[in-house]
């Protein structure tokens, strides 16, 4: 995600609150959460480890289908993963 960049979210403002704490907001590199590199995403990924607003993030990322970058510490290829055994465990 890049709460750097000041991109906007749609979704509730209220629900949006955990964006002022997110460590990212201030980051010297942004786009290491929008990449396709293996050492950014993994760079990315740290940082969210050290966020104190990691599960609103990735719940916001769910809850908004944000198919690329990093949130919650899950890169998209991750977040498809969980979303496909959510599925999956609805189906079986
Ligand atoms: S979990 Fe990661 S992407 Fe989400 S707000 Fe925190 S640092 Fe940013």
């Amino acid at each position: 995600m890049s709460l750097a960049t000041g991109s906007t979210f749609g979704g509730n403002v209220e629900d949006e609150d955990w964006r002022f704490a997110a460590k990212c907001k201030n980051t010297a590199a942004p786009d290491i959460f929008y990449s396709y590199d293996a050492v950014d995403i993994r760079k990315a990924k740290q940082e969210c480890n050290a966020c104190p607003v990691r599960s609103e993030c990735l719940n916001f990322a769910f809850k908004t289908l944000q198919d690329f970058g990093v949130w919650g510490g899950l890169s998209a290829r991750e977040r498809r993963k969980v979303k496909r055994k959510q599925l999956q465990g609805r189906l079986l």
